[in-house]
């Protein structure tokens, strides 16, 4: 993305192959007749040198970076192993539980989300997910501000709390029609011998 993005300073200049692998020429295809009648800027010169300073910022090639689509998806890999961590699959949790803990992941990934990324010695990007028991940042700063509400008032916490269990839904299985049991059984010994014929 970033090599692709440099490359605007050539094509203005008429220069659509890049001396760099990563984006070796331009991606439109050859330009005939009119496509070449363009008012390129001219190598050298004062506009051609002021777009490039512009095009060539530190801080936004460093933005530029952050477009790249493999950069994206690996963000969104990230967040989803933050919900994994906070909200393991193999246990299951109660509506407040795994709400509150689908907040956490996403706190967990803003706070970490704007970082640098620190890079190996070749330059390429270093990832490393971890998951610090505590750190002094958001969680202190959370407990912080769960302690000072609960020391203020007891009450008010434990209404909110109150509020969020009745917006729980009702379980799934509640959404099932009973069956008679009777009914259940018949419907049970009508499929049993359907397989048993075959
Ligand atoms: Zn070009």
């Amino acid at each position: 993305m970033e090599a692709k993005w440099k490359s605007i300073v050539n094509h203005i200049q008429d220069i659509h192959d890049h001396d760099t692998p990563a984006f070796s020429s331009c991606a439109h295809g050859p330009l005939d007749g009119d496509q070449r009648n363009k008012e390129w800027l001219d190598p050298g010169s004062l506009a051609a040198v002021k777009l490039e300073n512009i095009i060539t910022k530190t801080a936004l090639l460093k933005d530029v970076r952050q477009l790249s689509p493999q950069h994206q998806t690996f963000s969104l890999e990230v967040y989803h192993s933050h919900i994994l961590h906070f909200a393991p699959k193999h246990t299951g949790f109660s509506y407040v539980e795994m709400y509150s803990r689908l907040l956490l992941a996403a706190l967990h990934y803003n706070h970490n989300a704007n970082r640098e990324t620190a890079r190996k010695s070749d330059g390429t990007e270093k990832y490393c997910v971890r998951y610090p028991r505590f750190r002094k940042g958001y969680a202190t700063s959370l407990m912080k501000a769960l302690q000072e509400s609960y020391t203020h008032s007891p009450a008010a916490l434990r209404e909110v709390s109150a509020n969020l269990s009745s917006d729980a839904p009702a379980p799934i299985a509640k959404s099932f029609e009973q069956v008679p049991k009777e009914e259940a059984v018949s419907l049970f010994l009508a499929r049993q011998s359907r397989y048993k014929r075959t």
